[in-house]
């Protein structure tokens, strides 16, 4: 019981450490640098009971499938470096929910994934 306490809350120091889209492999590999144990078959399963509780969202990345967050409240966008791979939280939002759908349509939601170099890798 309490190596599990552990593992998960390891997990979540990951997310806490990284604000950005993490995959299955990566939560890994940040998380066996606290718990050294952490194999994968242990972060899918308490990935899994993050996103049940609510913690830790699932995001489709139309590019790199399933990744993972931190639930945030505030709406926000993401950006792919194409190179190192990461994809990081963008706060905020430029569209103005008003004038994007014609007259008569009801806007509820929207996803947008932008994809480029991140200050790094663009080498400033
Ligand atoms: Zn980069
Ligand atoms: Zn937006």
């Amino acid at each position: 019981m309490k190596r599990q306490t552990a593992q998960r809350r390891a997990i979540e120091q990951v997310f806490e450490q990284h604000d950005r889209l993490l995959s299955i492999p990566e939560i890994r590999a940040y998380g066996s640098q606290i718990v050294p144990s952490l194999n994968q078959a242990t972060v899918y399963r308490n990935i899994k009971q993050l996103v049940a509780a609510g913690r830790i969202r699932q995001v489709n990345h139309p590019d790199l499938g399933t990744r993972y967050e931190r639930t945030q409240k505030s709406h926000h966008h993401h950006f792919h470096c194409n190179g190192c791979n990461r994809v990081m939280v963008l706060p905020g939002c430029a569209l103005k929910d008003d004038h994007i759908v014609p007259d008569g349509f009801v806007l509820e939601s929207h996803d947008i994934f932008l994809s480029g170099l991140c200050d790094q890798c663009a080498g400033h």
